[in-house]
C-alpha cells in the first residue's frame, strides 16, 4: 500500500509534553525537539504505514548496517507561521523528491509521496504549537532514513527506518563569515555522492573544516576535486558571488547539492531584474574580482539560515575583504524568499503550500 490519507496516520500523542519547558525567545538551532517524531519502517520489502509517536530513542543491533555502511541520507526543510498563526511549508514535494533521489543513490528504497507528505502533516499537527511565531523563528523538520537491518555484510540492509524529527528554531545569525578556498580537500568526487544528501558527505567535511577554524576562518568553500580551479559550495550551502552586479552560481552536477533555496533564489532574482549567470566560476576569476573591485558580494544558500552572508576569503595564503553593502542582493533576496515562506506577501511563483 502506498496510498494513505492523513486521517488513516496512527497518531500517539505524548502524557508528558515539554512545551511548557522550552523558552522559544531562546531557542539554539537543532538541539530542542518537539513532542513528536513521524516513524515509518521498512521490513520484508515495503514500507509500513507511518505513525506519530512520542519523540523517542531508538534502540539497534550494535551490527545494524548504519554504523558500518553509513547508509542514511536526510532532508532539511521548515514549517513557517504567519501572523495569523497558518503554518505553510515551502516547495515540500522538492524535499520529497531529493529525499528519494538521495535514497536511490545509497541503495534505499524510495519513500511514497503519501507517507512523507500526509506523514509530515500528521506530525506537524500534532506539534504545531512547537512552531514558533518570533521574527525570523521556524519550525526546523529533518526527515531522514536509514539502514536499522543486521548484519557485518557490507551489502544493502534489508530494514530501514525513516524518521521525521523537528526541532523548533529562532532566527539564524551568523555574524561575520569568512570562508577559506580549499586547496586540498574535497567534499564530492566526478560519479560520487556529493548531490545526495548522504549523512557521510558531512562527516567527510568535519576535518577540513575544522583546519580551516583552526586558521581563523568559519567555513571552506568547496573546490572542484579535480583541479581546485572553480568554486563549488560553502560548506552545507550551496555559493553565489556577485561580480558588478550579475549575480553567479555554479551549475548543479553530480558533486553539487540541489538547493531549493539556491533554485528559488535564482527564480526571484530574475523577477527582480538581476542578472544571473549559472556558470562555473575559477577561483582566478574570483581573486582578480577581489583585487580590481568588482567582487561586491558572496553568501552561501539553504534552509536553514536561508542567506549567509561572507565577509571575506582566503585563498592561496592571502586574505580578500568585500565591502560592506547599504542595499546588497543578500538582503533583497532574503526579504523577497522569507516574505514568500511566511505569507507576508503574494506568492507568485506557487512555492508555498498552506498545511492547517
Ligand atoms: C542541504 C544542502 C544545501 C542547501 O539545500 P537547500 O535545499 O537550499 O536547503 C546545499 N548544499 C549542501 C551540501 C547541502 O547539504
Amino acid at each position: 500500500m502506498t496510498h494513505i490519507l492523513e486521517a488513516d496516520i496512527s497518531v500517539e500523542l505524548t502524557k508528558n509534553s515539554k512545551l511548557k519547558d522550552i523558552d522559544f525567545n531562546n531557542l539554539p538551532f537543532g538541539k530542542v525537539f518537539s513532542d513528536h517524531m513521524l516513524l515509518c519502517q521498512y521490513k520484508d520489502g515495503a514500507w509500513n504505514a507511518p505513525k506519530v509517536v512520542p519523540y523517542q530513542p531508538i534502540t539497534l543491533d550494535p551490527s545494524a548496517k548504519i554504523f558500518h555502511y553509513g547508509q542514511s541520507i536526510f532532508e532539511g526543510m521548515k514549517a513557517y507561521k504567519d501572523k495569523d498563526s497558518n503554518v505553510f511549508l515551502f516547495r515540500p514535494l522538492e524535499n520529497w523528491k531529493r529525499f528519494n533521489i538521495s535514497s536511490k543513490r545509497l541503495a534505499i528504497p524510495e519513500i511514497p509521496e503519501a507517507y512523507f507528505m500526509e506523514g509530515l502533516k500528521a506530525l506537524l499537527k500534532a506539534d504545531k504549537d512547537w512552531i514558533p511565531t518570533a521574527p525570523g523563528s521556524a519550525l526546523y523538520i529533518r526527515p531522514f532514513v536509514f539502514a536499522s537491518g543486521n548484519g557485518f555484510h557490507a551489502s544493502p540492509s534489508d530494514e530501514y527506518l525513516f524518521i521525521i524529527a523537528t526541532a523548533p528554531s529562532g532566527a539564524y545569525f551568523s555574524g561575520k563569515v569568512t570562508v577559506a578556498i580549499e586547496e586540498k580537500y574535497s567534499r564530492s568526487a566526478n560519479g560520487g555522492v556529493g548531490y545526495a544528501k548522504a549523512g557521510g558527505n558531512y562527516a567527510g567535511q568535519f576535518y577540513p573544516t575544522q583546519l580551516a577554524i583552526e586558521k581563523g576562518y568559519n567555513q571552506v568553500v568547496w573546490t572542484d576535486d579535480t583541479s581546485h580551479e572553480y568554486i563549488e559550495e560553502a560548506g552545507a550551502m550551496n555559493i553565489f558571488v556577485r561580480i558588478n552586479d550579475t549575480l553567479i552560481t555554479a551549475p548543479t552536477s553530480d558533486r553539487i547539492l540541489d538547493g531549493i533555496t539556491r533554485k528559488s533564489l535564482i527564480e526571484i532574482a530574475k523577477a527582480e531584474g538581476i542578472e544571473v549567470d549559472v556558470r562555473k566560476l575559477k577561483v582566478s576569476e574570483l581573486v582578480e574580482a577581489a583585487k580590481n573591485g568588482s567582487l561586491k558580494e558572496m553568501f552561501g544558500s539553504g534552509t536553514a539560515a536561508v542567506i549567509s552572508p561572507i565577509s571575506g576569503f582566503g585563498y592561496q595564503g592571502t586574505d580578500y575583504e568585500l565591502p560592506e553593502l547599504e542595499t546588497s542582493y543578500a538582503k533583497i533576496l532574503k526579504t523577497r524568499i522569507t516574505d514568500i515562506q511566511y505569507n507576508r506577501t503574494e506568492d507568485p511563483f506557487g512555492w508555498r503550500v498552506k498545511i492547517q
